[in-house]
């Protein structure tokens, strides 16, 4: 049976969706202004180190994104998508109906591919495809510069039920598109999405520090309400040792420019990047740049070094050795007790121990208090704690214990207990769960 609807199946196209996002844009609408990072060097990030390159898109082919999203949301909305709400259950109708388009796309003529696709035309992306890791396998699933007419479909529905009030443009630095192609590209998204209320970029300082307050200013008035930036730590030293190609002036002079704009500033710190050798620094001077910035919004990502990466080399060579939970958490302490500004704390990566979450300074007392409470419990209760917590972490994540994991604890469990027993073999256990979960 085809379908009736005004918008013409035959005209539906994929458009670019942003993969890589910060977690508050899980159920953004997305478009990709530009394609991958063009710095890549962060010795840490695994994100685009198996081949995706830098690419520009001009404000022409993302506003025809723009006007394939709307298409698609208009044509979902005719066969019933979000009938009487936007709800889970749409992802249910939304199988039958894609059956159907294909079907009817098919007999035109028109075979939609199954699989996501890279671009090679302009020997833009050769990613590697015999990946091991289960981790950077998952990253580079992600990189379809090509999407499908179903992951399309699915990303507008993800977005309408999670209330189409929120837009998130990539990739990895929004700032070095130009403000006219801003302008352009946000008054369409504007008009053919008016319940989205947030707008947001990725940024490097670096870039922002480069710009005038007034451009940043213009950004803001045609929409931009937030930028997320990556900045790791405040530390020169443990900027200069990962790469980053940023230092402490670019972070606070960037994100203080952002500010005076009116942006909205959420950065991203890293604890255990300085390894063991620049822990402390790396706390310390952390908390300077905090101070000098005050950000809105401060969230804590802890290292986890990744298969495919400089830093994972590095530990290889002996060259950085990485922090024990416990220093890690020794390390967020002195953080802490060092922020004296206003900011919302977040522990929202599944890499963090503590949950760690409150406005300073007003929670900062009972926020040290659980770290301390942690400090205070002997080494089997400690493994105890960080083998539930990796735990609860990795069911968050995959949700479910796998055939894996659950083999790795086997030994442990007597009756309906986990048992400590071998601490050497639950320390294993713990990193191998952890090994496993995505930042
Ligand atoms: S700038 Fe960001 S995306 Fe690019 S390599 Fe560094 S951490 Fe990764």
């Amino acid at each position: 049976m085809h379908l009736s609807s005004k918008t013409d199946v035959l005209d539906l196209q994929p458009f670019e969706i942003c993969s890589i996002r910060p977690p508050t844009e899980n159920y953004s609408l997305t478009f990709r202004l530009t394609r991958n990072c063009y710095w890549n060097k962060c010795a840490f990030c695994p994100v685009y180190k198996c081949g995706a390159k830098f690419s520009r898109r001009t404000a022409d082919e993302v506003v025809e994104d723009v006007q394939q999203a709307k298409r698609i949301d208009d044509f979902l909305f005719e066969q019933g998508i979000g009938y009487p709400v936007y709800s889970e259950a749409d992802f249910y109708k939304l199988q039958g109906i894609l059956q159907r388009v294909q079907q009817q796309r098919w007999e035109a003529g028109i075979i939609d591919p199954d699989k996501g696709g890279t671009i090679n035309s302009d020997g833009c992306n050769e990613i590697v495809t015999d990946i091991d890791d289960e981790r950077m396998q998952w990253f580079m699933q992600w990189f379809v510069d090509r999407p499908t007419l179903a992951q399309c479909f699915e990303h507008i529905v993800q977005w309408r039920i999670g209330g189409g009030k929120t837009c998130f443009l990539g990739d990895a630095d929004g700032l070095i598109v130009a403000t006219k192609d801003y302008e352009k590209i946000l008054s369409t998204i504007k008009r053919n999405f008016p319940t989205i209320e947030r707008f947001t970029v990725y940024g490097r300082t670096k870039t922002a520090r480069k710009k005038d307050v007034k451009d940043l200013l213009q950004l803001q008035k045609a929409g931009i309400c937030r930028v997320h930036f990556g900045i790791e730590s405040g530390s020169d030293d443990v900027l200069n040792l990962v790469h980053k190609g940023e230092d402490s002036r670019d972070h606070i002079e960037g994100c203080l420019k952002a500010k005076e704009a009116g942006l909205s500033v959420s950065i991203y710190i890293m604890p255990g990047l300085g390894g063991r050798r620049l822990s402390k620094n790396h706390a310390r001077e952390t908390a300077r740049v905090i101070n000098a910035i005050t950000p809105d919004f401060v969230r804590l990502r802890t290292l986890s070094v990744f298969p495919y990466t400089p830093l994972m080399d590095m530990v290889k060579r002996g060259e950085f050795e990485t922090c024990s939970d416990d220093e890690i958490v020794d390390e967020i302490e002195m953080l802490l007790t060092a922020i004296d500004v206003p900011v919302m704390l977040y522990s929202d990566s599944a890499t963090n121990l503590l949950p760690l979450n409150g406005k300073l300074p007003q929670d900062k007392g009972a926020l040290l208090s659980l770290i301390r409470e942690y400090k205070s419990k002997d080494y089997t209760e400690r493994l105890q704690y960080r083998l539930r917590a990796r735990l609860e972490s990795f069911v968050g994540q995959y949700g479910r214990i796998t055939r894996d994991i659950e083999m790795l604890l086997d030994p442990l469990v007597k009756g309906n207990s986990i048992v400590i027993d071998n601490t050497h073999y639950v320390e294993d256990v713990i990193l191998a769960i952890y090994n496993k979960l995505m930042p």
